[in-house]
C-alpha cells in the first residue's frame, strides 16, 4: 500500500491537519524526536498508535538544548531515511520545521524547571533541560495532542516533561515508553553511530554494570557501595564516567543505604561519545 505520510514545516499547517482530525472526532498523539530514527523511536510511534487515532512525529534538532561545545552541528541527520521509516511504520503526519519556524527573530522565552534539572545530565549539560522544556512546551502547544510519548531512555527528560506539563497545566497525557536495546543490551541511540568498532564492543558494559547495581541493591547492598563498584568496573573497561547514581524513581532525589524502589542512572563517555542508560530497582526479573 502506498504511504499517505505528509510532511509539514509550519505551525499553521500542523494545526490545520490536527484541526481536521479533531473535527472528525479523532484523538491525536505526538512523538517528539530529533530524527536519525531507529527502532527505539519506532517503538514510541507504535505505542502512540495504540493510544490515539492519529500520530504526529516531529523531527527537529533543537539548538537550545545543545551546549556550545556539544554536537549540534554534527548531530546525525537523515530526513529521507526517517520519512521512509515513518511511512512504513504508519505515522500520519511528520512535523519537520526549520529552526526559524521554531525560533523566529526576536525569540526570548526560556523555561526553567528548577532542581529536577540540576543533577545528573543537568550537571554536565547546564542549560540542556531549559532547552528541552522550552521546545517540548512549544511542540505541545503547537500540536495540542491528547498524548505525547517519551522514552525512558532519557529518564530525567521524561520526569522534566511530566513536571512541565503539571506546572503549566498543559492538557496532555505524557506516556513513558520502555527502553529498546540491542541484543547485547546497549540502548539504541542516534549517537551510537559515533562509536568505533572497538568502542561498540565495550559499550554494552554500561547496561550490564547498572543492571548488576540494580540486582545488588535488590539483594540489600547499600547504594554507595554498589555505585563505587560500578564506577570502578566502568573506569577499568575504558569508560570516562560522568555519573552512576541511585535515585528516587519519581523525584530523582539521591538515595543512600539499602533501598527498596529506585532508579539506577548512568552517563559515561567512550571517547567523545556520551552514552546514557538507566534501569529500575527492583530489576524486571525480580519485579513480582
Ligand atoms: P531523540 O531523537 O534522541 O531526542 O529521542 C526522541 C525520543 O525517543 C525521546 O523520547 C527518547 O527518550 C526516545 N528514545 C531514544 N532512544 C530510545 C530507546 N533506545 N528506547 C526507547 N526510546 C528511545
Amino acid at each position: 500500500m502506498a504511504s499517505t505520510l505528509t510532511t509539514v514545516r509550519t505551525v499553521n499547517d500542523l494545526r490545520a491537519h490536527v484541526a481536521a482530525w479533531r473535527k472528525a472526532g479523532e484523538s491525536v498523539a505526538l512523538v517528539p524526536t530529533m530524527g536519525a530514527l531507529h527502532d527505539g523511536h519506532l517503538s514510541l510511534l507504535a505505542l502512540a498508535k495504540s493510544k490515539a487515532d492519529r500520530v504526529v512525529v516531529s523531527i527537529f534538532v533543537n539548538p537550545t538544548q545543545f551546549g556550545p561545545r556539544e554536537d549540534y552541528g554534527d548531530y546525525p541527520r537523515d530526513e529521507q531515511g526517517d520519512l521512509a521509516k515513518l511511512g512504513k511504520a504508519g505515522a500520519d503526519l511528520v512535523f519537520a520545521p526549520e529552526t526559524a519556524e521554531m525560533y523566529p527573530e526576536g525569540f526570548k522565552t526560556l523555561i526553567k524547571i528548577g532542581d529536577l534539572t540540576e543533577g545528573l545530565c543537568g550537571a554536565a549539560r547546564p542549560n540542556h533541560f531549559d532547552g528541552v522544556a522550552t521546545v517540548v512546551a512549544k511542540l505541545l502547544m503547537q500540536c495540542a495532542p491528547d498524548f505525547a510519548v517519551f522514552g525512558e531512555k532519557d529518564y530525567q527528560q521524561l520526569l522534566v516533561v511530566k513536571q512541565l506539563v503539571r506546572d503549566l497545566n498543559i492538557s496532555v497525557e505524557i506516556v513513558g515508553a520502555p527502553i529498546v536495546r540491542e541484543k547485547d543490551g546497549l540502548a539504541l541511540s542516534s549517537r551510537n553511530v559515533y562509536l568505533s568498532p572497538e568502542q561498540r564492543k565495550i559499550a554494552p558494559l554500561l547496561h550490564q554494570t547498572i543492571s548488576d547495581v540494580a540486582t545488588d541493591l535488590a539483594k540489600g547492598r547499600g547504594c554507595d557501595d554498589a555505585v563505587v563498584a560500578a564506577r570502578f568496573k566502568l573506569d577499568a573497561a575504558g569508560f570516562r564516567v560522568d555519573y552512576v547514581a541511585v535515585r528516587d524513581p519519581d523525584t530523582l532525589t539521591p538515595l543512600v543505604g539499602p533501598v527498596k524502589r529506585a532508579r539506577v542512572l548512568a552517563a559515561a563517555y567512550l571517547g567523545k561519545t556520551r552514552l546514557i542508560d538507566n534501569v529500575p530497582v527492583p530489576p524486571p526479573a525480580t519485579n513480582r
